[in-house]
């Protein structure tokens, strides 16, 4: 993870402000709307276009990889022994219910806002899908579990695999300490080659985000934008209500800590979170603060925000979950309770297998459009689109999110496991 921390803070400093990625997208989206809106806008969609198919392929080519590589290196460096079997435990249920709430918000805002009702790409004539819904939540539990791995991956079936992977990674936690050691190195290492092949592709965004802002404005004009700040209203409120309400309650009813304390102490991770925009360079900043701040020891933080930051994210949760039901609601598409609860754990699931970088969010909304059945749909590709074309301040709030309930989860397991001085004005 320390060669990504690097890379990460290196690519955000000391260079002028075209050559940062953010602005690069930022421009190319501008170019895209202003080319596509332009009498030439259809010439340039016919020709340019492909570039967003382009991208949008190589993004989907290594999500297979990226997802198992990031769960089992991040479920397997947990370590072994009854003790970490113990504080695993204990981990992961913190983890799954912050997530659980994170996805819950998610679906309140979006059906509070409905930010896709009356995007234009309803109105071209296309037929809405129908979306691929389990008929009973023991269907969704029985799709979880995939009767054949090799064959969920090459079907791109994420919930199964994101299921094989979880398990796996705690098999291999069960070994003892020579075996273990070796095998999570080898998924260290692959994890590291996905990491940096998706740093790769993602030097391309602004490329793709031209095709497909060029191809999507060609299409719609700019009514689609309005939807899109009504996604962003969405999304921006999700991510207060749990930063604001439901992480202070968990830390304050689970931990016995005062949240605005640990806000304060906190208050620099954050800012770092925020401005990298990837929980995995900010993890050193973490340990320190949780560490030397609020007084959690080295052997639950060393334990819990490793794991947490490749596993724990809250504001990714959120994201995915507004981010799916708003395309399919742009789509046209009928969206009943069960899909409604797909999503829901489907976001919770995509989450734990989104790597703690920047953009890594919206890699793996397809796991969710997927599983619904509208990952090919072509309208869907181009939303998808005009979604990254905005994405990098909603990614570095979801960011902030994610850390900051990494930071909370370790008191809570501190607290658990009978640690007595957090918050006690260690330094
Ligand atoms: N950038 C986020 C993180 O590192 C992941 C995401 O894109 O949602 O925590």
């Amino acid at each position: 993870m320390n060669n990504q921390e690097n890379s990460t803070s290196k690519i955000n400093s000391n260079r002028p402000w075209y050559l940062i990625l953010h602005w690069q997208v930022f421009m190319a989206m501008a170019l895209g709307v202003l080319i596509g809106y332009s009498p030439v806008g259809e010439f340039f969609a016919i020709y340019f276009g492909w570039l967003g198919d382009l991208f949008m392929r190589l993004l989907k080519m290594i999500i297979v990889p990226l997802v198992v590589a990031s769960i089992i290196s991040g479920v397997a460096s947990a370590g072994g022994g009854r003790v970490v079997g113990r504080m695993f435990g204990k981990t992961l249920l913190y983890y799954l219910v912050s997530s659980f709430l994170a996805a819950l918000t998610g679906l309140l805002l979006f059906n509070m806002i409905n930010p896709g009702r009356g995007y234009p790409v309803t109105d071209t004539g296309t037929e809405p899908p129908d979306l691929a819904t389990p008929e009973s939540p023991i269907d969704l539990l029985l799709d979880i579990v995939p009767t054949n791995f090799f064959a969920s991956a090459s079907a791109g079936d994420m919930l199964g695999i994101i299921f094989f992977s979880i398990v796996f990674g705690i098999a291999i936690t069960t070994l003892p300490d020579q075996s273990r050691t070796k095998i999570t190195n080898v998924f260290d290492l692959l994890f590291k080659v996905m990491i940096s092949l998706t740093s790769a592709i993602i030097k391309f965004l602004p490329i793709g985000v031209f095709g497909l802002m060029v191809t999507l404005v060609g299409k719609t004009g700019l009514q689609s934008f309005g939807n899109l700040f009504q996604y962003v209203l969405a999304l921006g409120s999700g991510l207060s209500i749990h930063f604001l309400i439901s992480i202070p309650l968990l830390l304050y009813f689970w931990g016995r800590v005062s949240p605005w304390k640990h806000l304060m102490n906190l208050r620099e991770t954050l800012l770092v979170a925020f401005t990298t925009s990837s929980s995995a360079a900010t993890l050193p900043v973490t340990l320190s603060a949780v560490r030397q701040k609020v007084g959690v020891s080295d052997r639950v933080s060393s334990f819990t925000l490793p794991m947490g930051a490749t596993v724990n994210m809250d504001g990714t949760a959120i994201m995915e979950c507004v981010g799916a039901l708003f395309i399919a609601q742009a789509l046209g598409a009928e969206i009943g309770f069960m899909t409604q609860v797909a999503v829901v754990i489907t976001a919770l699931l995509a989450s734990i297998g989104a790597a703690a970088v920047p953009s890594a969010g919206l890699v793996v909304i397809f796991i969710i459009l997927n599983v619904i059945g509208i990952g090919d749909n072509p309208e869907a590709l181009l939303i998808v689109g005009a979604m990254l074309s905005i994405d990098r301040p909603l990614d570095m709030a979801r960011t902030a999110v994610n850390v900051y309930s990494d930071s909370c989860a370790a008191v809570v397991v501190a607290k658990w496991e009978g640690e007595t001085q957090i918050n006690k004005e260690i330094r």
